[in-house]
């Protein structure tokens, strides 16, 4: 392929961490970024975190990945094997392009030979961009008729747009972060802005300090407690008891809008009857919140003229995710607090492009635009689109993929820049899958912990280096721009994937990335005012707009909902316990999420000599009074163990930490996280629970 060599200039492109999708200025010198700063985006306004300014250089990382691999034709699969720079070619030799394309594309097709498209899955990624996303998708439902395609969404909020699609008909964010700055009362649940989404947090914050009432909800505290009106600590896993008490008193106490419900919503009488024994009484004891913060919570969120819900993963990683997430809509449609500046519901996107991953159908039960694989008519519509029969049933998800592996059905997967040796839960199970497989192909920028278990792997392109659009937990389509070169003979994920899609013969011919694009939009709805031409003019657009001019809708939903109907829908919930409870064996809690400095499974920011230099180690968070009386000591090296494995890493005292409960971030290959973490899933989003498992703490043995 022809390589392109950019010069030494200041690109104007996008931040590749999180899902606030800062707009940035990259700074280029000998071929090497060298400085990046904030843009005047509409999500960020000139601010950067640490992440966004200092986590560039993993993109010219010596461990990048710079020739196609393959397999030695005797090294083992074995899932404890450990690969490092220095040891890999004795796992995997180089290889022409040829030779691992022709490998790549034989295994799938002699897979989908043996067993039709139920052998066969894939992974695509929330990092790469909304094209690689389409093709990606295209290419496994086109190629093999099945639907077993899915990404780290469901690792993240696939509760989430469960319960939005169910309650309201739609899974994206009613509103921008950027309209708490109209409300009068803020609630975030679930969610750590600081860490996670920092710059969104700068807008929180700046709420607070104008005069909005923040209401803060989390199992452990947080620094943005500090800017609160309240702040509530509750019991790890007891949302849907705190929610529902907040619920019984918005309509124990008339504060609904019997009007916003008459006109729009369904379900208010369900939920009535239901909410009814939930009083705050009642569910002091289960969620740790007094009975009276619960009613002043619950009246101040109704009350306000305009009040808005931002969740996190603390929401949604739990086996009743949904269910939070429910009372969160209930919440939100009981008081009418949607549709106006200042209202409605926002579940903070983690990774820069889950939102655009998952709008471009790469999720196993939708085609783009969330439409359903199952109904008749619009499976016609790709069927005539893609030219084949298509799968008419949704297909599997993440979890569900590497036990269908273990069971024997599965056989064959291509991976695209997604980790889930590190990020699925109960990483034994799950190294174990991606070992039994007859055929992986792994397509990534680096050596990571799922590559170790592939048969090809190819050496895709950093987020610097390609051009793509992305879409934040807006909902605003931006455009990432390259910068610097590949390194070696590293190839663009999009042609890697045409490579991929015209060896098991689809003859796909694509111009570049603004026909992929174009494509993709023509299914989709959501873009069809938001051209390639408008996003190069405009810089960024909301979806959806109302004409090709006409600036996006940021708020979404002030006179009907995208439901059949029209109407919304509250669901009623129960209280479902967590699905493994301390005992006498495992008596903490452990939790599992992100850090400030790394961002998700750690593959790009411990290649970032400025983020890694802040936090180089694997360690649990755990109060300093439970340190002493377990008669740890901080900085010791402990164990930390569940039903699940063991692993050893640094203690941490952290008063953020609540009594009997354990922290641990899940970015550290050294000590995996997710050894530890319960597979459970919940049962309409299919996402496991990473927030909540029974677990132990000792001394590490001495060697
Ligand atoms: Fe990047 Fe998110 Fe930080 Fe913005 S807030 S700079 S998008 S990591």
């Amino acid at each position: 392929a022809t390589r392109t060599v950019y010069p030494d200039e200041t690109v104007d492109s996008v931040c590749p961490f999180c899902g606030v999708g800062c707009l940035t200025s990259v700074s280029v010198s000998d071929g090497k970024i060298v400085k990046v700063e904030g843009r005047d985006g509409p999500a960020n306004e000139n601010r950067l975190c640490v992440k966004g300014r200092f986590g560039f250089d993993y993109v010219s990382s010596p461990e990048r990945l710079t020739k196609p691999l393959v397999r030695r034709e005797d090294a083992p699969k074995d899932p404890e094997l450990k690969l490092n720079p220095s040891n890999y070619l004795t796992v995997f030799r180089e290889a022409s392009w040829e030779e691992a394309l022709h490998r790549a594309a034989d295994g799938l097709k002699e897979s989908y030979g043996a067993k039709g498209g139920a052998g066969l899955a894939g992974f695509g990624s929330a990092k790469g961009s909304n094209e690689e996303a389409y093709l990606f998708q295209k290419f496994i439902r086109q190629g093999f008729g099945t639907n077993n395609v899915d990404h780290c969404t469901r690792l993240c909020h696939a509760s989430s747009v469960a319960a939005l699609m169910e309650g309201i008909g739609s899974g994206a964010v009613t509103a921008p972060f950027s309209s708490a700055l109209d409300a009068d009362c803020i609630i975030v649940i679930g969610a750590r802005p600081e860490q996670n989404h920092p710059v969104a947090a700068t807008y929180l914050k700046q709420a607070a300090q104008r005069g909005a009432k923040l209401v803060v909800m989390d199992p452990r505290h947080q620094g943005l407690m500090r800017f609160a009106d309240y702040a509530l600590v509750f019991k790890p896993g007891s949302d849907v008891a705190m929610l529902n008490a907040i619920l019984n008193v918005i309509i124990t106490e008339g504060l609904y809008d019997s009007q916003y419900i008459a006109a729009h919503v369904d379900g208010f009488e369900a939920l009535k009857e239901k909410i009814a024994d939930f009083t705050p009484e009642a569910m002091e004891p289960v969620c740790g919140i007094d009975a009276e913060t619960l009613r002043e919570v619950a009246r101040l969120y109704a009350k306000s003229g305009k009040s808005i819900i931002f969740w996190g993963m603390g929401v949604s990683q739990h086996v009743h995710g949904t269910d939070n997430v429910r009372c969160l809509i209930a919440m939100a449609l009981t008081t009418g607090h949607i549709g106006r500046p200042g209202t409605g519901l926002h579940p903070l996107r983690g990774q820069n492009n889950v939102q655009g991953a998952s709008d471009a159908g790469l999720i196993p039960q939708v085609f783009p635009d969330y439409r359903s694989v199952e109904d008749p008519a619009i499976l016609a519509e790709f069927e005539d689109a893609w030219g084949r029969t298509l799968d008419p049933q949704r297909g599997l998800t993440v979890v569900e993929i590497m036990d269908d592996i273990l069971a024997g059905g599965i056989e064959a997967m291509y991976v695209m820049g997604e980790n889930p040796a590190m990020s699925d839960p109960d990483q034994h199970h799950a190294r174990k899958a991606l070992t039994s497989l007859k055929h992986l192909v792994v397509q990534d920028i680096f050596l990571t912990e799922t590559a170790w278990h592939a048969d090809v792997i190819l050496p895709a392109t950093a987020h610097a280096e390609k051009l793509g659009t992305f879409t934040n937990t807006n909902r605003q389509v931006q455009i990432g721009r390259p910068c610097v070169s590949a390194p070696g003979e590293a190839r663009p994920d999009l042609d890697l994937i045409i490579e991929l899609a015209n060896r098991v013969g689809l003859n796909w011919d694509y111009s570049g990335v603004p026909e992929v694009y174009e494509e993709m939009r023509s299914h989709m709805r959501s873009l069809e005012h938001i051209s390639w031409d408008r996003l190069e003019r405009d810089g960024t657009v909301t979806y959806p707009a109302d004409d090709d001019h006409a600036p996006g809708n940021e708020i979404l939903f002030g006179q009907s909902f995208p439901t059949s109907d029209g109407r919304a829908r509250i669901v009623p919930t129960d209280l479902v316990p967590p699905a493994e409870l301390p005992d006498a064996d495992f008596p903490l809690v452990l939790t599992t999420g992100r850090m400030l400095e790394h961002w998700h499974t750690g593959a790009m920011t411990r290649r970032a000599t400025v983020l890694d230099a802040i936090e180089p180690e694997p360690v649990v968070s755990m109060h300093p009074k439970e340190i002493r009386k377990a008669g740890l000591e901080v900085g010791q090296q402990v164990r930390v163990e569940t039903r699940r494995g063991t692993i050893t890493l640094t203690l941490r005292a952290d008063r953020d930490v609540s009594t009997g409960m354990l922290f641990i971030p899940f970015c550290f290959q050294e000590a995996p996280a997710n050894f530890l973490t319960n597979p459970q899933l919940d049962p309409f989003g299919k996402i496991p629970e990473f927030k909540y498992c029974a677990a132990r703490i000792a001394p590490a043995m001495l060697e």
